[in-house]
C-alpha cells in the first residue's frame, strides 16, 4: 500500500461504513504544504499524487511541488495526473478500443492471455456524436433518424459491440440513450469512488474523488459537480486507460467570487454565455477558473454544469465549482444510492473540503467578482460564442452586420434590397443528401474554430443520388430574406441537462400554442435532448405535445446540431440562400457557432437559452428586438416575448413535479435492452477481435504486427531525409485532416481500388478506426505547404537524391523500401489546434523518426513521444530556412543512443549535396524521466503492454 507521507486515515464513510482516505488535512499538518489554503480543484489533483506517489509514475517532488503551489507565480512543471475513470464519445473512442484490440491480438500471438489486456480503469463510452437530423417535425423523425444513424455506422457500431462484450472495464452507451457529458453528470459520476484493499491485514475501502479525462472538450461540464476532469487528445486518453499519469502544467487558478442572484427572467444560458465574454477577456486560456462565494452557492448544479461545460469557449482548462450541499442534493435528485450521496458528502468533509468557499478563504492566482444580478438576457455571435448581444440588441447588432465590411468581421451587403423578401415552396418529395458525414468530433485545443473551420470547409459533397426513406421536409411556403431563421435546435448537452431551461422552453411553447401561434414551414425545428430524462419530464408536465405542435419534435437523443449535424435544408430553401446570397441565420442552444459549423449555407448563428430558440422560430428573424416588437400575429393580435415567457415560480412549479429520482434509477438501466436496433447489430464474440479483410473503417493497425518483449536500443538516426519542411503554425489537421478525403489523394486512390465509390468516401474523421487510410491521409490536407515544393498546396513532396515530386505517403514508401530514415523540419507552433492522436500516429507510421521544429504545442510534442517520434527544437534562434535546408540534405544524429536525457543537447550533422558538412544544435523535447522510457519502448502503448506482459 502506498502511503509514502503517511497519510492514510480511516472516516466514517457514512450508512455504517469506515473507510480511509489520503487525508491532505494530515499532509498539512505533517508540515508538506498550506493545503488549506490550496483552491479545490488543486487540492483534488492533490490528493491523486499523494495516493499514487510511487516513487516511479508519480514522485514525492510531485506532491510537495503541489502542496507549496504557489497561487501568483505557480512552478512550471509538469504535474502528473492519475485520473479515476475515462469517458469517451464514439467519433473519438473509436480508435482507442482499435488499439485496445490490436494490444489483444499481439498478445496473443505471442502466446499470452490476452485478457491481460483491459483498461485498468473504467471506461464508458457513449455512442451519441453521429445522429443527424434527417427528419424533424414529425413524430416519426425520432425513429427515422435512428434507422439513418445505424445505416450509416453499421460497420463502427459493430465493432464497438464486440469491444462491449470483450472488455470487462469498459462499458459502452449504445446509440439512443444520451448524450456524453449528460450521461456523464446524470449517471456516470459517483462523486467519490472507492476500492477494496487491505490495510494492516484488515481487508478495507480506500475512497478518492471521481475524477476523469473525456476525449471531447466538453468533459469539463462535469466540473459543475465538484468532479475534477477535462477533455484530452485520443493518446492521453489512452495512457489514462492504461493506468497512466495524464500530465499538464502547473496551472493558474483564477478564481471568480459570485455574488447576487440571477434576476427573474434570466437563465443559466445567459449566465453562460455572460462568464464566456468576460472570462475571454481575462485570457484564461490553459488556467483552472474556480467559481466560489455565495452566488455560486445559489447556483443548482445544472446551472453550475452549463458554466462548467462551456469553459472551452472561454478557454479555460476546467469551469470548476467546489462540493457543496448543493452537490450532494444533484446526486440525490439524480437518483444514485444513499451510501454514494452520504460517502461523497463524509469523504469531503473529512477532506475539510465540504462547502463553497467565501472570499478570501481561499488563494487564486487572480480574483475577479461577478454579480450575478448584472446578467441580462442574451444571446451570442454570429460567429464566435463570446460575442454576446443583450437580447434588446440583437435586430440591430444584425443590421450592422449586414452592411459592415467582411475585413471587419461583418457580411459587406451593398445591396439595397436589404429587406427582400423570397418565397419559397418547399412541396413534394425534394431530392435528398443522404449521407452528410459529420467532420471533426468535439475534439479540444485552442486553436480548435480554426481547424474546425477548416474541416467543414472541407466537408465531403452529399450525393444527392443517395435517397433518404421517405421525405425529411415539412411542406407549405414561406418568405426568406436576411436575417430569417432557418434553423432553430433544441440542442447540445450545454442546455438540455439543465431542466430549468428545457422546461421554460416547453412553457412558452405552450403559451405561444394557446395565443395562436405557429411556426413556417422554412424554419427547421429540432429537439434533441442529452438524456430520456428530458423527454420524461416535458411528458409528465405535458409540455412536450406543445413543442410538437410548434416542429419541435424529439428527433433523437445525440449531439446533432451542436457538433453540426443539422441534417440538410429544404433543397428549394438551399437554392434560395444561394440564389440572393443570403445571409440566413440559425439559433440554437449550443456553444459553438462560427460559420459553416451548424450548416454549410447557414451564415449567421446565434446560441441561446432554450426558450428563446423557441421564441425565435416563432418570430422567424433574427433582425428585430424582442423587447420591444412583436414575436408574432396571435389569434387575439400582437403577441410579445413577455406575454409568453414563464416566470421563476412557473418553472420551480413544473420542475417539482417532474423531477423525481426513480426516473432517473429506471432510465438509466439495461440500455441494450431499451434499443432494439442494438440489438439486432450482429456482434463478434471472443477475447480477440477477428479481423475484417473487407471492412475498411476498422483494420488492425501496423503498430503491435512485429511486438516482442525485447526492448530494442536506442538506435542513432544516421543519413535521414526530409519528408517535410513546414513553415509556423502547422496544425494538427494539417497533418492529419479530419474532412473530406479527396478522389486523387493517396487515401482516395487506395479507397477506390477497394472498389469504393468516392461518394461513400466519408471523411477522415469517419474512417480513424483504419490505419492504412489514416497513414495515407497524413499530411494530406488540401492546404498544408511543404516547402520542399515551393508554390504547391497539399501533401505532395521531393525524393531525393532523385529529386522527383510525388505524394508523401509514396515518397515514405519509397524511402522504407530503400530503408532510409524521416525527419520533419518545422517552424514554431508545430501541431497547434485540436489534439489529434492521428496526426502523431501517422508521423510514426509514415516512418518519421524525428522532427525538429522551432517550438511545439504541448499534447502533439507529447503525443510525438507517446507514439515513439523523436521531438527536438532548434535553439540558438537556428531555424530551416537560416540553414537553408531545401530536403536535399541528410541529416545524422549519433550520439542518440548513449545518454538520452530529457532536454539534452544534441548535435545534429548536416550533409549536404556537395559534400559539405555543417552541424547544429537541437535541444531534445523529452521533458520527463518518464518519457525517456514510453520513447525507449517506442511508444507509451508497447510501454505499458510490456508492463502488462511483465
Ligand atoms: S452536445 Fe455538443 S457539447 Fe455536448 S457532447 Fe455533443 S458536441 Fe459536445
Amino acid at each position: 500500500m502506498i502511503d509514502e507521507f503517511k497519510t492514510l486515515k480511516k472516516f466514517d464513510a457514512g450508512k455504517g461504513r469506515d473507510g480511509f482516505l489520503y487525508s491532505l488535512p494530515a499532509l498539512e499538518e505533517e508540515g508538506v504544504g498550506k493545503i488549506s489554503r490550496l483552491p479545490a480543484s488543486i487540492r483534488i489533483v492533490l490528493e491523486s499524487a499523494l495516493r499514487n506517489c510511487d516513487g516511479v509514475k508519480v514522485q514525492r517532488k510531485d506532491v510537495e511541488t503541489l502542496a507549496n503551489w504557489n497561487a501568483k507565480e505557480p512552478a512550471n512543471e509538469e504535474i502528473p495526473f492519475v485520473v479515476a475513470r475515462i469517458v469517451l464519445q464514439d467519433f473519438t473512442g473509436v480508435p482507442l478500443v482499435v488499439d485496445l484490440a490490436a494490444m489483444r491480438s499481439a498478445v496473443k500471438r505471442l502466446g499470452r492471455d490476452p485478457k491481460i489486456i483491459e483498461p485498468l480503469v473504467p471506461v464508458d463510452l457513449v455512442v451519441d456524436h453521429s445522429v443527424q437530423v434527417d427528419f424533424f417535425g414529425s413524430p416519426r423523425a425520432l425513429q427515422l433518424n435512428l434507422e439513418m444513424e445505424f445505416k450509416r455506422n453499421h460497420e463502427r457500431y459493430q465493432f464497438l459491440k464486440w469491444g462491449q462484450q470483450a472488455f470487462k472495464t469498459f462499458q459502452l452507451i449504445p446509440p439512443g440513450i444520451g448524450i456524453v457529458h449528460q450521461v456523464n453528470l446524470e449517471y456516470l459520476a459517483k462523486g467519490v469512488l472507492s476500492q477494496k484493499s487491505e490495510i494492516s491485514g484488515q481487508k478495507s475501502e480506500i475512497f478518492y474523488p471521481d475524477t476523469l479525462v473525456g476525449t471531447d472538450s466538453h468533459t469539463t461540464m462535469i466540473n459543475g459537480l465538484g468532479v475534477v476532469g477535462w477533455g484530452v487528445g485520443g493518446i492521453e486518453a489512452e495512457a489514462g486507460m492504461l493506468g497512466q499519469p495524464v500530465y499538464f502544467l502547473t496551472p493558474e487558478v483564477v478564481g471568480v467570487h459570485m455574488a447576487g442572484r440571477l434576476r427573474e427572467g434570466v437563465t443559466a444560458t445567459d449566465l453562460v454565455l455572460h462568464i464566456t465574454e468576460m472570462l475571454r477577456a481575462q485570457k484564461v486560456v490553459g488556467k483552472f477558473v474556480e467559481f466560489y462565494g455565495e452566488g455560486a452557492a445559489s447556483l443548482p448544479v445544472p446551472d453550475r454544469a452549463t458554466i462548467g461545460n462551456m469553459s472551452p469557449e472561454y478557454g479555460a482548462t476546467m469551469g470548476f465549482f467546489p462540493i457543496d450541499s448543493e452537490s450532494v442534493a444533484y446526486l440525490h435528485a439524480t437518483g444514485r444510492t444513499e451510501e454514494q450521496c452520504a460517502a461523497f458528502e463524509n469523504y469531503f468533509r473529512a477532506q475539510k473540503m465540504f462547502g463553497m468557499p467565501r472570499k478570501g478563504e481561499i488563494d487564486y492566482s487572480v480574483d475577479l467578482e461577478l454579480n450575478l444580478g448584472d446578467v441580462q438576457s442574451a444571446v451570442a455571435g454570429p460567429k464566435r460564442p463570446q460575442d454576446r448581444i443583450n437580447l434588446p440588441a440583437l435586430g440591430e447588432t444584425f443590421r450592422s452586420l449586414l452592411i459592415k465590411p467582411v475585413e471587419e468581421g461583418g457580411y459587406g451587403k451593398r445591396d439595397v434590397r436589404l429587406n427582400a423578401k423570397h418565397l419559397v415552396q418547399l412541396n413534394g418529395s425534394a431530392p435528398t443528401d443522404g449521407d452528410m458525414p459529420s467532420t471533426d468530433k468535439g475534439e479540444l485545443g485552442a486553436a480548435e474554430e480554426r481547424n474546425k473551420l477548416e474541416m467543414i470547409a472541407n466537408r465531403p459533397t452529399p450525393d444527392p443520388a443517395k435517397e433518404l426513406p421517405a421525405d425529411p421536409f415539412r411542406h407549405g411556403q414561406g418568405q426568406i430574406g436576411h436575417g430569417s431563421v432557418l434553423i432553430a435546435a433544441i440542442t447540445s448537452c450545454t442546455n438540455t441537462s439543465n431542466p430549468s431551461v428545457m422546461l421554460a422552453a416547453g412553457l412558452l411553447a405552450k403559451k405561444a400554442v394557446e395565443r395562436g401561434l405557429r411556426v413556417d414551414p422554412v424554419v427547421k425545428t429540432s429537439l434533441a435532448p442529452g438524456s430520456r430524462v428530458v423527454t420524461d419530464y416535458l411528458n409528465k408536465t405535458g409540455l412536450q405535445k406543445y413543442l410538437d405542435q410548434l416542429g419541435f419534435n424529439l428527433v433523437g437523443y445525440g449531439c446533432t446540431t451542436c457538433i453540426g449535424n443539422s441534417g440538410p435544408l429544404h433543397p428549394n430553401i438551399e437554392k434560395a440562400i444561394n440564389n440572393y446570397d443570403l445571409i440566413a441565420a440559425s439559433v440554437l442552444s449550443g456553444n459553438r457557432n462560427f460559420e459553416a459549423r451548424v450548416h454549410q449555407n447557414i451564415k449567421a448563428n446565434f446560441l441561446m437559452s432554450p426558450p428563446l430558440v423557441v421564441a425565435f422560430a416563432l418570430a422567424g428573424r433574427v433582425d428585430l428586438d424582442l423587447s420591444k416588437e412583436p414575436i408574432g400575429q396571435g389569434k387575439d393580435g400582437d403577441v410579445y416575448l413577455r406575454d409568453l415567457w414563464p416566470s421563476l415560480i412557473e418553472i420551480r412549479d413544473t420542475m417539482q413535479s417532474a423531477l423525481k429520482p426513480e426516473v432517473f434509477r429506471k432510465l438509466y438501466r439495461a440500455f441494450a435492452d431499451q434499443n432494439p436496433k442494438w440489438n439486432e447489430i450482429p456482434s463478434s464474440t471472443g477475447e480477440v477481435y477477428q479481423w475484417d479483410e473487407k471492412s475498411d473503417y476498422i483494420h488492425e493497425p501496423l503498430f503491435f504486427k512485429d511486438f516482442s518483449m525485447e526492448v530494442s536500443k536506442i538506435e542513432n538516426i544516421v543519413n535521414a531525409r526530409p519528408l517535410g519542411i513546414f513553415g509556423d503554425s502547422v496544425t494538427t489537421d494539417h497533418i492529419s485532416p479530419a474532412g473530406a478525403i479527396k478522389a486523387s489523394s493517396p487515401a482516395g486512390e487506395y479507397l477506390k481500388s477497394r472498389g469504393i465509390d468516392p461518394s461513400d468516401f466519408n471523411s477522415y474523421g469517419s474512417r480513424r478506426g483504419n490505419d492504412l487510410v489514416m497513414t495515407r491521409g497524413t499530411f494530406a490536407n488540401v492546404r498544408i505547404k511543404n516547402l520542399m515544393v515551393p508554390g504547391t498546396e497539399g501533401g505532395v513532396t521531393k525524393h531525393f537524391p532523385d529529386g522527383e515530386t510525388m505524394s508523401i505517403f509514396d515518397a515514405a514508401l519509397k524511402y522504407q523500401k530503400e530503408n532510409v530514415p524521416l525527419i520533419i523540419l518545422a517552424g514554431h507552433e508545430y501541431g497547434t489546434g485540436s489534439s489529434r492522436d492521428w496526426a502523431a500516429k501517422g508521423t510514426k507510421l509514415l516512418g518519421v523518426k524525428a522532427v525538429i521544429a522551432a517550438s511545439y504545442e504541448r499534447i502533439h510534442r507529447s503525443n510525438l513521444v507517446g507514439m515513439g517520434v523523436l521531438p527536438l527544437q532548434f535553439v540558438d534562434g537556428v531555424t530551416a530556412e537560416s540553414l537553408a535546408i531545401d530536403g536535399s540534405q541528410t541529416f545524422s544524429i549519433k550520439r542518440l543512443s548513449e545518454t538520452l536525457q530529457p532536454g539534452q543537447q544534441l548535435t545534429i550533422e548536416l550533409k549536404t549535396t556537395d559534400g559539405k558538412t555543417r552541424y547544429f544544435q537541437v535541444r531534445v523535447r523529452i521533458d520527463t524521466p518518464i518519457e525517456i522510457d514510453y520513447y525507449r519502448h517506442g511508444g507509451i502503448l508497447p510501454f505499458v503492454l510490456r508492463q502488462l506482459l511483465a
